[in-house]
């Protein structure tokens, strides 16, 4: 039977366990509906014989594409143009001498085509759009998904849908808009948001990216923990930090990792731990409290993980449990300074999301969740100029003067720091 979906043997719902063949277009499991979130499967066998040590590092395809076998895309799809994924790690020594760890690497994100993870996604969002004859997407995001989902529509000529929160950053805004997006900005909740877009979806028959409902779409975020497996020549580091609102990035990330384990090419399989903002925490208290995950509101400057009603909090508490990880939570306090000290220390600038792995840093060595010995990577998932306002807050502000050498005196002579280091 020919498959439009490369490998793929199956999917099989994280609440029940019931298998289904890959010819289905489903989203969830028919029998539990919206909580019968489906994993894709794969004949494993298959693709290691395709992806080999050798063949990997002979592969010039800087990008995720160099993963096709163990994605839902067969070989002759057409792709978007501009490169996704293949994002650089940094070793970055300043990090790991501040918190006395082996080693800290910065994975990032920010460098993907829109600035932030959600590339992963919607590059494979709307490959299989185009494959299954659609020439509409749509979804409902807090931004990122939103963004990156219409920033990839335009590569391969398809409208997008973008259905947004009141509360949306006006960077994230402005980025949909400027590709052209049909954007509906939902005088409501995120959650208003999503239920409109399904239902559109149903609707006019667009294709649905909500990547929480979708189990073709997060697939393409499992290739960040690919990657993090190659990029560290075949060395994971001991523990993978990773924001979270949905789950689907962690979930994915962790797939990624084990499915490297799997195929013999990493001889382990690393910690994920789970970062949450202390407004948004759901996940966390499922976590910490053992019971099952309860909605609630979410207040929290952090937009990307913002998300008071998580769809993939199974798959994510099964990815922490697993590896041996844990959930931490941390204020938008801590989230703003780790902001600034991480532009300060590495010179690279995440949005608010991206940089709570940062943030939890700290509480994670005092918790003892990680040790001196650990090489520890953070996953920084999105650029700070996706949010201005919350990077003012974080920098403070410019010294305004008039135009003369004289005014620029005055404060140098009344600020002594400033002279002290022009004399450095
Ligand atoms: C979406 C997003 C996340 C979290 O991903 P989930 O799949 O929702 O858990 C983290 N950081 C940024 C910048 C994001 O856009």
């Amino acid at each position: 039977m020919p498959s439009d979906l490369g490998l793929v043997t199956g999917f099989q719902c994280v609440s029940c366990g019931r298998e289904y063949p890959p010819d289905g277009a489903l989203y969830t499991c028919p029998s539990c509906g919206l909580d019968g979130i489906l994993d894709t499967r794969y004949d494993y066998d298959a693709v290691r014989r395709l992806l080999t040590r050798d063949r990997l590092e002979a592969d010039s395809r800087h990008s995720h594409w160099r993963y096709l076998p163990l994605l839902p895309i067969s070989e002759r799809a057409r792709l978007p143009l501009l490169p996704v994924g293949w994002t650089p790690i940094h070793d970055m020594t300043p990090l790991a001498q501040q918190f006395g760890l082996r080693a800290v690497y910065l994975k990032d994100e920010g460098r993907n085509p829109t600035a932030s993870l959600k590339d992963r996604a919607s590059s494979v969002g709307v490959v299989k759009a185009v494959q299954r004859g659609s020439s509409e997407i749509t979804c409902a995001s807090t931004g990122n998904a939103a963004s990156s989902l219409a920033g990839q529509a335009v590569q391969m000529g398809l409208r997008a849908y973008i259905f947004l929160p009141a509360k949306v950053s006006e960077s994230k805004l402005a980025q949909i808009l400027i590709y052209g997006a049909t954007v509906f900005k939902v005088r409501g909740t995120y959650e208003d948001a999503f239920r409109i877009s399904m239902a559109a979806a149903e609707r006019w028959g667009w294709y649905n990216r909500n990547s929480g409902i979708n189990p073709i779409l997060v697939e393409g975020k499992k290739t960040a923990g690919l990657e993090i497996a190659e990029q560290l020549r075949w060395e994971p580091p001991d523990v993978v930090v990773v924001p979270v609102g949905d789950g689907c990035t962690l979930a994915g990330i962790y797939k990624g990792l084990r499915e490297m384990n799997l195929l013999g090419l990493t001889s382990r399989t690393p910690r994920v731990i789970g970062v949450q903002a202390a407004g948004a925490s759901p996940i966390e208290k499922a976590f910490r409290t053992g019971t099952t995950m309860r909605a609630e509101p979410s207040q929290t400057i952090a937009d990307g993980i913002a998300v008071g009603m998580p769809r993939n909090w199974r798959k994510a508490l099964n990815a922490v449990r697993e590896s041996g990880g844990t959930f931490v939570t941390v204020s938008d306090d801590e989230i703003l300074d780790a902001m600034r000290m991480l532009a300060r220390v590495t010179g690279i600038w995440g949005e608010p999301a991206a940089v709570a792995c940062v943030a939890a840093l700290a509480h994670l060595v005092e918790r003892g969740d990680i040790g001196r010995s650990d090489r520890v990577l953070l996953m920084i998932t999105g650029t700070g100029l996706k949010d201005i306002p919350s990077t003012l807050r974080a920098a403070g502000g410019a010294l305004e003067i008039d135009p003369s050498l004289e005014a620029v005196e005055r404060i140098m002579a009344r600020e002594p720091h400033l002279a002290a280091r022009r004399d450095k």
